[in-house]
């Protein structure tokens, strides 16, 4: 059976060893996460093949309505962020109301 002392000890040893993640856990979302750059076609190459734009209501073919970055399966912002990582554009951040060539339906 464990005296008191060792079982506080083990305890204090626990919660030394979780510190950092404790720590980090208790940051700003800012602090975590800086945000990224915003694509633009002049940045990558990549999306001016793809006809990026910033504002899906101004894309052209084969843009439908209705498509735009937050409803499209490589957005990863949250709901309601104006700009999000995408999966084919690693190291930019997207507009949600944004559009490319590369968009798939979410599911
Ligand atoms: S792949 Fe989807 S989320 Fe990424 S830029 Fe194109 S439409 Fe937006």
């Amino acid at each position: 059976m464990n005296s008191p002392s060792s079982t506080r000890r083990g305890f204090l040893a626990l919660v030394g060893s979780a510190g950092p993640v404790i720590w980090l856990a208790s940051l700003p979302r800012s602090a975590q996460a800086a945000p990224l750059p915003h694509l633009t076609v002049a940045a990558s190459p990549t999306a001016a093949a793809l006809k990026y734009t910033e504002d899906a209501s101004k894309a052209g073919a084969p843009h439908k309505p209705g498509q735009d970055c937050s409803n499209c399966q490589h957005y990863q912002g949250k709901a309601g962020q104006a700009y999000g990582p995408c999966a084919l554009f690693p190291g930019f951040d997207v507009n949600a109301k944004g559009w490319c060539a590369g968009y798939g339906a979410k599911a």
